[in-house]
């Protein structure tokens, strides 16, 4: 479990990017933090690995304050992936994923054998091992960004707007992708997007941020749609939700995508069933 205690944080220019944070973020869960661009999520995901230092408050795992504990060893138990991927252009696939092991001090061959394993995980094809990252393709690139994360086996996979970059429907490939890893794999994962439809689609628990960096709403996905906490959680979940949201729902029988103002898209067939 990760827990923020009171955590601020504010810039050297005087920007309050976090303000007085109280969270608990269960383990084995999806915690994902969602808020407008400049609402402090990366600021809050850095400070759980110590990218970033509180200005004030103790943010800790499993009862360990993190401010105690080395930085470096920190970082290479915690997985990080980013919006990015952040890959190495000069370094092939493979070795872009067993980074950290490497620097661990894993065997070349133990880390290769690693690293193709890692890559059925997150399906990609072995094949592309030898490729360069600009020889991929962005929803290609982001699978070896998570590969990389999950290398060294950790508890904790940090994940600061992963899949923003790629479009819709391999997007949605990646959300599902993920969805089924989590499954798998029962990580305590948090989860950064500024998109509620994302959000409410991945998390466990939803945590949604205002402007300075304070938590607005905090529960499951059904709770906050439910009963929004303020109007401006009325505001962000349904502002986003009519303009673009597509949901699905069953009418006579059939699995109905409708949009968000409840006005019926498309048909997708007699047997599927909403999730
Ligand atoms: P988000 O990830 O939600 O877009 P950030 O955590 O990146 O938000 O930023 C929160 C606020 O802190 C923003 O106003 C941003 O400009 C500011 N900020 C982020 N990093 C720094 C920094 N290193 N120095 C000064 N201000 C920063
Ligand atoms: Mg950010």
């Amino acid at each position: 479990m990760i827990e923020f205690e009171q955590v601020t944080k504010q810039f050297e220019d005087g920007t309050l990017a976090v303000s007085g944070v109280d969270l608990v973020i269960p383990s084995h869960q999806v915690t994902v933090l969602v808020g407008s661009s400049g609402s402090g999520k990366t600021t809050l995901l850095r400070m759980i690995n110590r990218m970033v230092e509180p200005t004030s408050g103790t943010v800790s795992i499993d009862a360990e304050n993190v401010a105690d504990l080395n930085p470096v060893a920190l970082r290479r138990r915690i997985g990080y992936v980013m919006q990015s991927a952040g890959l190495l252009p000069h370094r092939r696939v493979l070795e872009n994923i067993v980074t950290v092991p490497r620097l661990n001090g894993m065997s070349r061959s133990e880390a290769a054998e690693l690293g193709l394993s890692l890559m059925d995980t997150v399906g990609l094809d072995r094949d592309l091992a030898e490729r360069y990252p600009s020889q991929l393709s962005g929803g290609q690139q982001q699978r070896v960004g998570v590969a990389r994360g999950l290398a060294v086996d950790p508890n904790i996979l940090l994940m600061d707007e992963p899949f923003g970059a790629v479009d819709p429907i391999v997007r949605a490939d990646l959300q599902n992708e993920l969805f089924r890893l989590q499954g798998a794999l029962g990580k305590t994962v948090v989860f950064v997007t500024h998109d509620i439809e994302e959000a409410f689609l991945l998390g466990d628990q939803v945590v949604i941020l205002e402007r300075g960096g304070v938590i607005a709403q905090q529960g499951s996905p059904t709770d906050i749609l439910a009963a929004p906490a303020s109007e401006f959680v009325a505001d962000f979940i349904g502002a986003d939700r009519g303009r673009r949201a597509l949901r699905l729902e069953q009418r006579e029988g059939a699995c109905v995508v409708v949009d968000g103002n409840g006005r019926p898209a498309g048909v997708l067939s007699e047997d599927a069933t909403p999730s």
